[in-house]
């Protein structure tokens, strides 16, 4: 595990960076839960630009969970239509009619609750807790999970020893909740998708060189 002082200065780095090159996406200008587990469903095995017209789309349709709870099947299959992979919106159907017969229309904030509902992995529920609550939770999805690998685990397995590995330091990486810890998330992904991408490492342009163990080695090789 990386030391306090090195996990801190990476993430004020990427804290930083993000603010300063994030991608203006819409999902990132909401806390709504119910907006952002739209997204990460829909983000789920579809790239962003797709995704981002399908948002809008979709949430014109269904403006709050209690209007999708309220749909029928085949208009909320036809409301994702083109995006492909119907289980996530069944999956999301089924989530909101939870939320409103069980939760009284409320998305739970904490992690473990969130998981329970329907089509909610360890990733997704961290980041609703993160995106929409500003917990301090980590969310590793491939991006995420591939910049903290080659940052600070780079010869890691990729079983499941390694992917507990990952996910600690990516909780070691927190500090406070807050915006902070939102945009500590957004960046890591950010970073993932346009810097450390799975192309190409292009640590000459990267804020957390300094601090990456894939970055250093390359740049006195
Ligand atoms: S320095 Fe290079 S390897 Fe490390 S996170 Fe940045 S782009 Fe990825």
């Amino acid at each position: 595990m990386p030391t306090k002082s090195t996990l801190a200065r990476f993430r004020r780095r990427v804290v930083t960076w993000f603010r300063r090159h994030g991608r203006d996406l819409p999902w990132r200008a909401t806390r709504d839960p119910y907006h952002v587990l739209v997204s990460e469903f829909m983000l789920q095995q579809t790239q962003v630009a797709r995704v981002e017209g399908f948002y809008r789309r979709f949430l014109d349709h269904y403006p709050t969970i209690q209007h999708l709870a309220g749909a029928e099947a085949l208009r909320v299959r036809e409301a994702w239509e083109g995006l492909g992979y119907y289980r996530r919106a069944a999956n999301l159907h089924r989530l909101a009619r939870e939320v409103v017969e069980r939760h009284e229309g409320t998305i739970p904030t904490e992690v473990e609750r969130l998981r329970a509902l329907p089509g909610v992995g360890r990733y997704t529920a961290g980041a609703v807790a993160a995106f929409a609550f500003e917990a301090a939770e980590p969310a590793v999805d491939t991006n995420v999970g591939r910049v903290i690998r080659r940052a600070f685990h780079p010869r890691t397995g990729r079983d499941a020893k390694g992917e507990h590995r990952i996910w600690a330091t990516a909780r070691a990486l927190h500090g406070r909740r807050g915006p902070s810890a939102w945009a500590l998330n957004q960046g890591l992904m950010e970073l993932g998708a346009l810097v450390c991408t799975a192309r190409e490492a292009r640590c000459d342009r990267c804020p957390v060189t300094a601090m990456c163990a894939t970055g250093r080695r390359r740049a006195t090789a």
